[in-house]
């Protein structure tokens, strides 16, 4: 089938859940690795600090890898930093982190998030990319930016396990902290919107290893819901893990899409989520973009294709190790598959 379809046109089409050309490869997290960070000269942790860095290295996701997105926000720390959490940088073959063994807070009441906190050079510096982006790619491609939720935000400023018992013990002071951090994603998800994203990834780390689906349910279904209403675009939810039991209640949010992971059979999560919100993944990490080979990655691209998965890519942050051949496998994939079905040529 001849495409048709710029790749922003696919990417924006899929996540309306309109017809497209053909299933477009999306990356709602980073596909920076250490070998395009040479390829570029941009790497790490230069690459998450200064605007031109950054946009030169998301650029290699659509010019090196042929995806039809580009994401610049390789890592989850930006907003944790501009609101004074400690961050190790880390070096060229790591992702920076926060430190979360010395937690900035410790009860709600400690949450003050200033009315300037992303104008920090650490916040801005994603703005900027976003915009020199725009510039260098007009329409041709999407541009995914990424705003944390409160639940992963929270994790990164009281301390994972801090929260997760407060999640357990405290319902009402478990609210007060996501009530107060929740304008902080709203508001950084809009300014990147305005700067040129098309559509905004939101992680909110309430994973299948830490919690239930009910506590998806309890705590997070209504607020994705208000930011579904608030975010002036598309946003692709990002959650790792099994999330099947989740499903049906993210499915119930309004957002465009949710990013899934290969714990999560395609054609399962197909069926949980019954039309009611888009799907993209899920091409194993570890095992499959790590350390197998081409032919490993074309069948898991193949698997989500038969059973529907409206946008294809990595299921979170790829491996900084990753070999660029296996990345390029999922676009080659995914048009050897659309070939197949051409009617006709
Ligand atoms: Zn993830």
């Amino acid at each position: 089938m001849p495409e048709t379809m710029t790749s922003r046109e696919r990417v924006l089409a899929a996540l309306r859940g309109d017809p497209v050309d053909r299933t477009p490869v999306v990356n709602p997290t980073s596909v920076a690795t250490v070998e395009l960070m040479d390829l570029v000269d941009a790497p790490f942790p230069d690459a998450n600090r200064d605007p031109e860095l950054m946009a030169a290295l998301a650029a290699t996701g659509h010019t090196e890898l042929g995806f039809d997105s580009v994401m610049p926000v390789f890592s989850i720390i930006q907003e944790s930093s501009a609101l004074g959490a400690r961050i190790q940088w880390e070096q060229k073959d790591n992702w920076p982190t926060v430190k979360m063994t010395q937690p900035i807070y410790r009860d709600p009441a400690d949450i003050h998030v200033r009315p300037d906190v992303l104008e920090h050079a650490d916040t801005q510096c994603v703005l900027e990319a976003i915009r020199i982006l725009r510039r260098r790619f007009g329409d041709e491609v999407a541009i995914i930016g990424k705003s944390m939720g409160p639940w992963s935000q929270a994790y990164h400023t009281f301390g994972v396990e801090n929260f997760l018992l407060m999640s357990n013990d405290d319902e009402a002071r478990t609210r007060r902290v996501l009530d107060a951090l929740k304008d902080l994603t709203v508001d950084y998800a809009n300014m990147q919107l305005e700067a040129g994203a098309d559509a905004i990834t939101l992680p909110d780390h309430a994973t299948g290893d830490l919690v239930s689906g009910e506590y998806y349910h309890r705590y997070l279904e209504d607020m994705h819901r208000e930011f579904a209403e608030r975010i002036a675009g598309p946003i692709i939810l990002h959650i790792c893990w099994r999330t099947v039991d989740r499903m049906p209640y993210i499915a119930n949010t309004g957002m465009a899409a949710f990013h899934f992971d290969s714990k999560n059979a395609p054609a399962e999560s197909m069926a949980a989520v019954d039309g009611r919100i888009r799907l993209v993944g899920n091409v194993n990490n570890p095992e499959t973009l790590f350390s197998k080979g081409v032919a490993e990655v074309k069948a898991q691209v193949m698997a989500n294709l038969e059973a529907g998965v409206q946008m294809v890519g990595p299921e979170c942050a790829c491996p900084l190790q990753t070999p660029i051949e296996n990345l390029r496998a999922i676009p080659e994939a995914v048009r050897e598959w659309s070939e197949r079905r051409a009617p006709h040529a």
